[in-house]
């Protein structure tokens, strides 16, 4: 007879991972997961070569507006973390001016800062008399806020190379309550070079001192291990409805439940879930996302002494940098350095048709250029990640697509989960907590 579970989990991300974890802390036992790769982890995996450790999934930082989720998180790690004041920057120009861009307006030549500081007030009072026009997408959201000269010089390059699209397909769903708008007396402060912040909630953060970002999920792995049933390289085929509860069918097996809590990415998953959303599952292959390029480097000598650095350049091809072996001394070996780069691409099929060594030559180029590397022969150990999902792209499509889709997966008891399970730019404390919340949700209607 097929095996019946309380709760079924889709996918071994941080969602999946920490949805078991609430789960079981709450009582609800009964729990299987399907991870499709070999191991857990999704984003979130760390790689260990020759001593040097990288986040495989790009740069990753702990930190929270919420200050329970953040204590949270730093209990599950138990002690095993550093705290940091950010120093990261903006390469523009040869110059590393200060993250984010208004508060490291000082950097700049005198013109710039000039005519930065001009442009942004200027659009400050146009917006105070009511003279400008409400934005309707992300592009004139920016102009709106920020003025011509800090968009032109960084925020439109920068966002461009990230996001691959024309910004104005952006819509302001994607703005609201993660941009910033920073006090215009800040910006003022920047420009005559006093020392002014933004983004106060990540000004400090928290980084594990062992294991890389992946000890966040082996902390949770160690809770659960034995008590969570976790089935690695079982790719998720089909959910499918049975009376009244859901079959879930992985290649070699298939299992009956009450609950799916769902975190595999929704634009893979018009086959997996036709069965329940019948014609409505072919939209979801038209959400869109940016595939991305890690590519971990370990060398010799130390570097610059900075987290991340993000480059708005053209011809360099990442879009940001960042030194892990500034993260944690223990991300390398001693008087070496950790250093992953990430770059995006425009679609699915690039990255499918990468040749990995003319990439790579791109990467040491751009690394060159910027004087982080002398030569290739400097470096020690390297590897290239591929990521068909990092960034859930915020168009029209998406809340079309899913608003319809979400409810109808609801009333079948499939609980949508995760960055690319909700398709929404969800960071990792905001996933915590939802998963802290799913499990309540699922624990209420069990009681
Ligand atoms: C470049 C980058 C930098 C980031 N930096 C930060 C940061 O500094 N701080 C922060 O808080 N957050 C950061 N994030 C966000 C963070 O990575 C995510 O919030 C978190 O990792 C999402 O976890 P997830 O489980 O939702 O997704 P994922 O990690 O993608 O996990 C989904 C899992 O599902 C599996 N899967 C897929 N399909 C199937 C299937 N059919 N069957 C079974 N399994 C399947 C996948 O293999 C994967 O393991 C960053 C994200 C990116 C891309």
């Amino acid at each position: 007879m097929m095996k019946y579970y309380d709760v079924c989990i889709v996918g071994g991300g941080l969602a999946g991972i920490s949805t078991a974890y609430y789960l079981l802390k709450y009582g609800v036992k009964n729990v299987i997961l399907f991870e499709a790769s070999r191991n857990v982890g999704g984003l979130l995996r760390s790689m260990v070569i020759n001593g040097y450790t990288f986040d495989i999934g790009g740069s990753h930082i702990i930190f929270s507006k919420d200050s329970s989720t953040l204590k949270e998180i730093l209990n599950i790690l138990n002690g095993n973390y550093v705290r940091h004041r950010r120093n990261s920057k903006i390469y523009i120009d040869g110059r590393y001016v200060k993250y984010p861009f208004e508060n490291g307006l000082k950097d700049l030549p005198p013109e710039k800062r000039f005519e930065c500081l001009r442009d942004i007030i200027e659009i400050y009072i146009k917006r105070l008399k009511g003279e400008v026009k409400e934005p309707r997408n992300f592009l004139e959201w920016l102009y709106y806020v920020f003025g011509n000269c800090i968009v032109n010089t960084y925020l439109k390059p920068y966002n461009e190379k990230l996001w691959k699209i024309d910004l104005s397909e952006v819509t302001l769903e994607w703005v609201q309550g993660r941009v910033p708008t920073p006090p215009i007396e800040d910006v003022m402060k920047a420009a005559v070079g006093l020392d002014t912040e933004g983004y106060k909630h990540q000004l400090n953060f928290y980084y594990p001192l062992r294991g890389g970002i992946e000890s966040l999920i082996k902390s949770l792995i160690n809770e659960i291990s034995g008590k969570v049933m976790i089935k690695v390289k079982s790719r998720v085929r089909r959910v499918r409805l049975d009376d009244n509860d859901l079959i879930v069918e992985v290649s070699d097996d298939e299992v009956r439940c009450k609950y799916v809590v769902y975190t595999a990415p929704l634009n893979e998953s018009a086959n997996i879930l036709k069965d329940v959303l019948g014609g409505m599952s072919r939209e979801l292959s038209l959400l869109r996302s940016v595939p991305l390029i890690v590519t971990s480097i370990g060398f010799g000598g130390s570097s610059l002494p900075y987290h991340w650095v993000y480059v708005p350049q053209k011809d360099i091809i990442f879009h940001r940098f960042a030194f892990l072996s500034n993260y944690s001394p223990l991300n390398a070996p001693k008087n070496c350095t950790a250093l992953i780069t990430e770059t995006s691409l425009s679609n699915q099929d690039e990255l499918r048709s990468l040749n990995e060594y003319t990439f790579l030559r791109k990467v040491v180029e751009g690394l060159e250029y910027l004087r982080i590397v002398k030569s290739e022969k400097d470096i020690e150990v390297y590897n290239i990640t591929k990521w068909f999902n990092a960034y859930v792209i915020y168009d029209r499509v998406r809340s079309e697509v899913l608003s319809k889709a979400k409810s109808k997966l609801l009333e079948n008891n499939i609980i949508l989960h995760g960055r690319f399970g909700l398709w929404e730019y969800l960071n990792m404390d905001a996933v915590l907590s939802k998963s802290q919340s799913i499990a309540r949700f699922i624990l209420s209607k069990s009681e």
